[in-house]
């Protein structure tokens, strides 16, 4: 349920209404935005009389919102959340680039990426030290030692890093990354959603292979229900019969995202397509469809990568795409933070 107060409203009438809504048992979620102030209402709202608040001086309307998700809703927060990720931040006029190996391989390697990519202007460093692999033969990462390596790279270059999360149980050791990374296999495990949700740090949830939109913001709902309100949803292609990509990128999913919530939403053309060559065509589609940035793999020699060689840009190529879409981003009245 959503309260919209009049314009120019005494801010402790206001008050005295949220007081009584809290008291209620509820939560309450205030927008105060430049044209309105918003109320928003999560809980169970069946014991609040519509009609008693319909009838306040204050209040303009009283709506019930009819999507499950409550707080990632836009209605609730009708203008555009702002995530600041360490100074970077996501959302508005804002656009992020994030770029990084795959895997965290080597110290040499990610630090030689990370400055690489830095000069052609990425805003952060990403890179996997759990890596969710489909087999368990497959190099599964360097766990704690990776996100040591990661800090370094971000003590040489400055940029901060954004790196997978896959259990609960390490959760300790990411107390000092900037950003942790839901990757698409985890959407849905609740126990963790919730154990991010309870950190003070921003969350890069990704959606899942082959989840809906409404189950991607139940899942930044289960976050946000814990009291963490800083996520940047992450499209990154979903299963289809599609074979001659790795998965399909579903570029709509932009621009719905913007209609339903106010979070930022990137994409992440490297997982999304599986091959280096449709990168470029695919990361230019997300600018103009809306995206507020994009994640990229690069990797300094990717024919010998441990993980994703095929779908990682070279340094060189990761210049070419960041100026491409420097041409692009006026058209959609953005702008890359330099
Ligand atoms: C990744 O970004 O390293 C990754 C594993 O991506 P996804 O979860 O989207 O497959
Ligand atoms: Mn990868």
């Amino acid at each position: 349920m959503i309260v919209t107060i009049k314009p120019n409203s005494n801010p402790v009438q206001v008050k005295r209404l949220t007081k009584w809504i809290t008291d209620l048992g509820l939560d309450v979620h205030v927008s105060e935005g430049e044209k309105s102030t918003v109320i928003g209402l999560v809980g169970d709202t069946s014991k609040v009389d519509i009609d008693l608040i319909r009838s306040l001086d204050i209040v303009e309307a009283v709506t019930r919102i009819q999507e499950p998700y409550k707080n990632a809703n836009r209605k609730f927060h009708p203008e555009d959340s702002i995530v600041d990720v360490s100074g970077v931040k996501f959302g508005g006029r804002h656009f992020q680039t994030i770029a990084g190996p795959c895997s965290v391989e080597t110290e040499k390697q990610v630090i030689g990426i990370a400055e690489a990519v830095k000069a052609s202007g990425a805003s952060m460093l990403r890179g996997g030290a759990f890596k969710p692999r489909t087999s368990p033969y497959a190099f599964q990462g360097l766990g704690i030692k990776g996100l040591e390596i990661l800090k370094k790279a971000r003590e040489v270059t400055g940029l901060p890093i954004v790196t997978e999360i896959m259990s609960e149980r390490y959760i300790d050791a990411f107390a000092d990354v900037d950003m942790v990374q839901i990757g698409a296999r985890n959407m849905q495990n609740f126990d963790l959603l919730k154990a991010v949700g309870r950190l003070n740090k921003p969350v890069l949830l990704k959606r899942g292979l082959a989840n809906t939109i409404e189950e991607w913001l139940m899942s930044a709902e289960y976050i946000m229900s814990e009291g963490n309100l800083n996520i940047v949803l992450c499209e990154r292609g979903i299963r289809t019969f599609e074979p001659y990509t790795r998965n399909t990128l579903d570029l709509s999913a932009i621009p719905i995202l913007k209609e339903k919530t106010h979070l930022p939403v990137i994409v992440d053309p490297s997982h999304a397509s599986g091959l280096s060559r449709l990168v470029k065509p695919m990361s230019l589609a997300s600018v103009g469809a809306g995206a507020d940035g994009l994640i990229i793999e690069v990797h300094n020699d990717p024919t010998h990568a441990l993980c994703d060689g095929a779908q990682s840009l070279r340094p060189e190529q990761f210049d070419d795409v960041v100026k491409a879409i420097d041409v692009m981003l006026p058209l959609v009245n953005k702008e890359r933070d330099k």
